[in-house]
């Protein structure tokens, strides 16, 4: 029995190496008895089309040109994909198909949706015959065996009879979209586009569990994605939406995608072929996800007035043009837009009942919840003021809003739009990880951040992690009393089901903030960020990993339009990235960075006079815990070595922590060896302090244990973290103890460089950076 239909579309087929990645989500996905339903290789249908009609303009030589063009494309693929006796024989068969075409056409007797078939009838035995190859139980099906049309209507019991005979637990079966037969077995087509409709219907019929639409994006987009950058993926889409996007012209979901699936529970979920990873959008059943916002560009329709519109009139006409028709009444008259390629065909069905309105219209459809409606459209149409676009039409009813403009509506124009219609409103959903000293105040400081940020951004904590236990709230925990609820409902997890958790969330955006002191949960990223989730993180582990493992993370994250900031990684709170970037983002050009970037090692330094041994303020360090348990860690100086790469990423060079020079405040043989074992050896310690110390004296200089990042004017990087020796009355050599300090040297700022100072750490301070960063996340969602 089926358990899920796949359909990849033509573009997830247009060339030889699409087929090899569709055979390898094939391969991973289904199981024998599974279907896979395809279109035909990238534009072939539109070709075909054409080739129909050079024969019926009786275009000899377009004709053979176009067909040669068919041939071509098909025994490309074939070559690429086959080798030996399955190549020839696999384009024998095609070269066979194209001189019965070329006979029908040299005896008139070429039918139309009988040449359309083609297209599928090639992908799904080119992709039948690769899955063999692979090793798989591949058969191809011809859907003229399964489907028949009645009068136009799908004959369901009949098709389901069919459906169930032939499709067996053996195999894996490929079945052509697009196409059925009617009860003499002549041809007949789906409608363009259609093959989604075929899935769906295959599904129905089959019992299957589930539809999968393999297309080229990720899913479903509050607009296209392509056009606006900050388009929103929806995890979620109810069908009753998805629908009417659909009666929209949404370039993704299609009419009569989801008539087949009423009444039944098959899921439905759009995924992308190019990232088979990624979680696309879920089509699910009313009242199983909110209703959200969606703008759908047009261009050239034209609206026309129908006198006595019959009830199956809208289906039929939309079957002779092969296109959906929006259709909606007004003031008691029907009215429908049309796309304008076919007005004239479709004034001649209706023969004298139509009245063109208005002709070459462009515009969009805003698609929202019920309650957005009428403040949207008062907003939207004063956008189209504000742009100088000027409507000719507009439509609206409970659940959309129809403008309908003269001008296009640009990708800059739609930007706007989205901007000021869709972000408005939207929603953040935030995941916080670990919940330690920093963690608790960082909760704490969210009561009232959640306030501000609410201005913009409908913000809720959904998600609590330590590493034992997490607690989820799909709609929000109150911040009031989560610690009831972490002791009454907080549950022991897998980290799989943390995934799921973050997964299921309905929510425009979400956000990882990871507070926890492990590096394991750092390696979760990847993870996060294929469920579409921003990130925040306050320690240093992704920041400075290794330099593969972190660009690919970046890419990800940048071709998923997410955002990832770890402002606390360095200097807590203090606005070191900001100023970095700002300054960048200026046009200045920053050639030098220095600090100290360790309060440990900023007091013991600055502390350290001579009146006491090197060692004797280690150990005082220690037990007012200013360092770690074990000392050594901080003299190592391996903390401001990963700090110093965090800030060499930031300003975009390509760094790993090895090529970050390290001196530790201490002699090298000490390094090793237990705790014990390095005090007895102490007074070594403070001989080697000592003579440091003794020689910055002697320069007139204070000795301090810096980072050091140049960039010298031909772009060369020295980095390095040890010791140094700063110049009396210097912004270093002044140093509070136990302050970070960073002195950033810039074209302008260079003589007189500029210098952020102050307490590096601490839970306060850690966590209000992370609210600096949530809050700089939610203006950059905007
Ligand atoms: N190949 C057909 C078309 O281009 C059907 C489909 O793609 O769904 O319209
Ligand atoms: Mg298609």
């Amino acid at each position: 029995m089926t358990r899920v239909v796949h359909k990849f579309g033509g573009s997830s087929l247009s060339s030889a190496s699409r087929y090899q990645a569709v055979a390898q989500i094939v391969v991973g996905q289904c199981q024998l008895g599974d279907c896979v339903v395809v279109s035909a290789a990238g534009k072939t249908t539109n070709t075909l089309v054409k080739l129909w009609q050079s024969y019926q303009q009786q275009e000899q030589q377009s004709f053979n040109d176009i067909l040669l063009q068919v041939e071509n494309h098909q025994i490309e693929l074939i070559n690429a994909l086959f080798q030996g006796e399955k190549q020839r024989q696999l384009a024998d068969i095609l070269l066979t198909e194209l001189q019965v075409i070329t006979q029908a056409a040299n005896t008139k007797t070429l039918n139309e949706a009988e040449l359309l078939a083609h297209g599928e009838l090639w992908s799904a035995r080119i992709l039948a015959n690769y899955l063999s190859e692979s090793g798989l139980q591949a058969q191809a099906i011809d859907a003229r065996t399964l489907f028949t049309v009645h009068n136009g209507q799908l004959v369901h019991q009949q098709n389901k009879q069919a459906c169930l005979a032939t499709l067996d637990n053996d195999h894996i079966f490929v079945v052509t979209g697009f196409i059925a037969a009617d009860d003499q077995g002549n041809t007949v087509t789906l409608g363009r586009n259609g093959s989604d409709y075929s899935a769906t219907l295959l599904a129905n019929y089959s019992d299957a569990e589930a539809v999968s639409i393999w297309t080229d994006t990720q899913g479903v987009f509050s607009t296209d994605p392509r056009k606006v950058s900050n388009a929103i993926k929806y995890p979620k889409v109810c069908r009753e939406q998805a629908n009417l996007l659909a009666r929209l012209g949404n370039p993704v979901l299609h009419a009569k995608t989801l008539s087949p699936l009423k009444n039944t529970s098959i899921k439905l979920q759009v995924r992308s072929s190019f990232d088979p990873e990624a979680p696309g959008t879920e089509i699910v059943k009313a009242g199983y996800s909110k209703a959200k916002r969606f703008i759908t560009s047009f261009d050239n329709l034209d609206l026309v007035r129908v006198d006595r519109l019959g009830v199956n009139e809208v289906r039929e006409v939309s079957q002779l043009i092969q296109h959906s028709i929006h259709h909606f009444v007004q003031n008691g008259e029907e009215f429908l837009l049309l796309p304008g390629a076919f007005t004239h065909q479709v004034s001649q069905y209706f023969a004298g009942r139509l009245t063109l309105v208005e002709s070459h219209l462009q515009g969009f459809a805003l698609v929202a919840p019920k309650a957005d409606i009428s403040a949207l459209e008062l907003q939207a149409k004063s956008v189209l003021t504000e742009q100088d676009v000027v409507l000719r039409f507009a439509h609206s009813d409970e659940d959309y809003a129809l403008f309908l403009t003269d001008q296009a509506i640009d990708s800059d124009v739609l930007a706007i739009l989205h901007d000021k219609l869709v972000n408005k409103g939207r929603e953040l959903a935030v995941i916080i990880a670990g919940l330690g000293n920093v963690g608790e105040v960082f909760l704490e400081q969210c009561q009232t951040q959640v306030a501000r940020l609410q201005a913009q951004f409908d913000l809720k904590v959904v998600g609590l992690l330590r590493s034992q236990q997490m607690l989820f709230a799909a709609s929000g925990l109150n911040l009031d009393n989560w610690q009831t609820q972490w002791q009454n409902e907080a549950q022991a997890y897998e980290q799989n089901e943390v995934l799921e958790r973050i997964e299921e969330l309905d929510y425009e955006h979400k956000v990882v903030v990871d507070i926890t002191a492990s590096e394991s949960f750092s390696l979760l990223y990847p993870e996060f960020v294929k469920r579409d989730c921003h990130l925040i993180s306050a320690n240093k582990y992704a920041g400075t990993a290794q330099q593969d493992w972190y660009l690919s993370l970046r890419q990800q994250l940048e071709e998923r339009n997410l955002l990832w900031r770890y402002n606390t990684s360095v200097g807590a709170g203090l606005p070191v990235n900001f100023a970095l970037a700002d300054l960048q983002n200026s046009g200045d050009k920053i050639t030098q960075v220095e600090g100290v970037f360790s309060g440990t090692l900023s007091w013991l330094c600055s502390e350290y006079d001579g009146s006491k041994a090197f060692s004797d303020l280690v150990l005082e360090a220690q037990a007012m815990g200013y360092t770690e348990p074990d000392p050594r860690e901080d003299l190592s100086g391996r903390d401001m070595q990963r700090k110093l790469l965090i800030l060499a990423r930031e300003l975009g060079l390509s760094l790993d922590v090895d090529d970050i020079d390290l001196e530790p405040l201490m002699p090298e043989h000490l390094a090793t060896g237990s705790w014990q074992d390095f005090l007895a050896k102490k007074d070594e310690l403070d001989a080697f302090y000592e003579t440091k110390f003794a020689q910055a004296k002697a320069n007139h200089c204070e000795l301090r244990y810096t980072g050091l990042l140049s960039i010298a004017e031909g772009g060369k990087v020295d980095a390095k973290v040890g010791i140094a020796f700063a110049e009396q009355g210097s912004a270093i050599a002044n140093l509070t103890p136990g302050d970070n300090i960073f002195v950033v040297k810039t074209l302008w700022y260079d003589a007189n460089p500029l210098v952020i100072q102050g307490p590096g750490a601490g839970k306060e301070v850690t966590a209000a950076g992370i609210h600096s960063d949530l809050f700089w996340l939610c203006q950059n969602l905007k």
